[in-house]
């Protein structure tokens, strides 16, 4: 049975749990966990969870020994002090919020910050367990996708790396892990992470580093010692739109998966990528969001997606939405159901605006886009 065969049936999971949405970084801050609360709610009012091939399953956070499978015994301490309102540490170092990258601003400490984020690692670690024990096909944590933080410390809105607690918890399984990280700002932690294994190869496709946070990712970062060759970096220019991007993940991420032969894809689905996103300067639809999608069903022998980056609230529930349906070989009709518009609005599940991006523009980004990727081919030797 060849992968094409296998997506008609696939046994999908999907990992949720009202606990992921109850607790948030704040009201002012962009990542509202209204985000996945809205998307679980689309995908229900649809009857996704309806199909025989679908299971919701609510996951467990991930143990202390678990978040250590990528984290410093210490900062996985410092973090739950620091969610319990404490200051000290067992040992008794007073704790600087700062040292460790929390403070107000993109990490602000809040009430049961360790619950919530260690439950989005474990929603990814449930979904890698499910695959790797045969239990499913495919499986989507929305709720994870914290490419960001790093070992020892937040950064950019993220706690736990949830995809590298999964990823190394893969290959302990002795399995070889690929990740594709298709968000609008650089997968610098998770790439951080398995910068000097040959055992992970991490592709990231992101608007220039130039331009967006976290400022890295550039083409001839490639990777450290056993590890140099597997990390690839794709930088795309503002205004990159469905039909550039498309082209330069299909130049690149196919062949590199098919040299690496994984046994399980990781796809991290950040949907700031979108024209319509506050926080990123991408030029992305919904079309080109399922696009991608579908790329990834026909590239993934297992596949383990998570959520990421994504602001635009009407954006990231339909996108996930469409997103859980290429993965569980569903077609959810273009109306929205009555009582989602009811309450948020709106009318079609796929994007019928398209951006406008000037001719001049459009030239400039293409011709640097195939540039790239023609570095990235060179140095990977594509
Ligand atoms: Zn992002």
């Amino acid at each position: 049975m060849n992968v094409s065969d296998l997506s008609a049936v696939r046994r999908a999971v999907f990992l949720s749990t009202p606990a992921l949405w109850e607790h948030g970084h704040g009201k002012q801050h962009p990542l509202k966990p209204e985000r996945l609360r809205r998307t679980f709610e689309l995908l229900e009012e649809y009857g996704a969870f309806a199909a025989p091939n679908v299971q919701v399953v609510a996951p467990l956070p991930a143990t202390e020994d678990e978040l250590a499978l990528v984290h410093s015994p210490n900062y996985i301490e410092v973090v739950r002090i620091l969610s319990e309102g404490g200051a000290w540490t067992e040992t008794r170092e007073y704790i600087q919020p700062m040292r460790y990258g929390f403070g107000p601003g993109d990490n602000p400490i809040f009430p049961e910050m360790y619950e919530t984020e260690s439950l989005k690692a474990g929603s990814s670690l449930t979904g890698a367990k499910l695959l790797v024990n045969g239990d499913c096909d495919v499986a989507f944590s929305y709720g994870g996708g914290m490419h960001h933080a790093m070992a020892s410390y937040a950064a950019g809105f993220c706690v736990f790396n949830d995809p590298a607690v999964a990823i190394q918890w893969m290959v302990d399984q002795g399995l070889r892990v690929a990740y594709v990280d298709v968000d609008a700002h650089h997968g610098d932690g998770v790439e951080a992470l398995f910068y000097d294994t040959d055992r992970v190869l991490t592709i990231s496709l992101h608007q220039d580093g130039r331009t967006l946070f976290p400022g890295t990712g550039f083409v001839t970062d490639t990777g450290f010692g056993a590890g140099e060759g597997y990390a690839v970096n794709v930088p795309l220019l503002p205004e990159t739109d469905d039909e550039m991007y498309l082209w330069a993940f299909n130049e690149i991420v196919p062949p590199l998966l098919e040299r690496f032969a994984a046994d399980v894809v990781v796809s991290q689905f950040g949907v700031d990528t979108h024209h319509k996103d506050p926080l990123a300067h991408l030029a992305l639809t919904t079309v080109g969001h399922v696009a991608l999608f579908e790329a990834f069903d026909a590239l993934s022998p297992r596949w383990l997606a998570m959520g990421g980056g994504g602001y635009n609230l009407d954006v990231v529930a339909r996108s996930w939405t469409l997103a859980f349906g290429v993965m569980s070989g569903q077609t959810f009709p273009d109306e929205l159901p009555p009582a989602y518009r009811a309450r948020y609005g709106g009318q079609w599940l796929r994007d019928h605006e398209m951006p406008t991006v000037r001719d001049a523009v459009r030239n400039f980004v293409g011709q640097r886009t195939r540039e790239v990727v023609a570095e990235v081919k060179k140095i990977h030797k594509l």
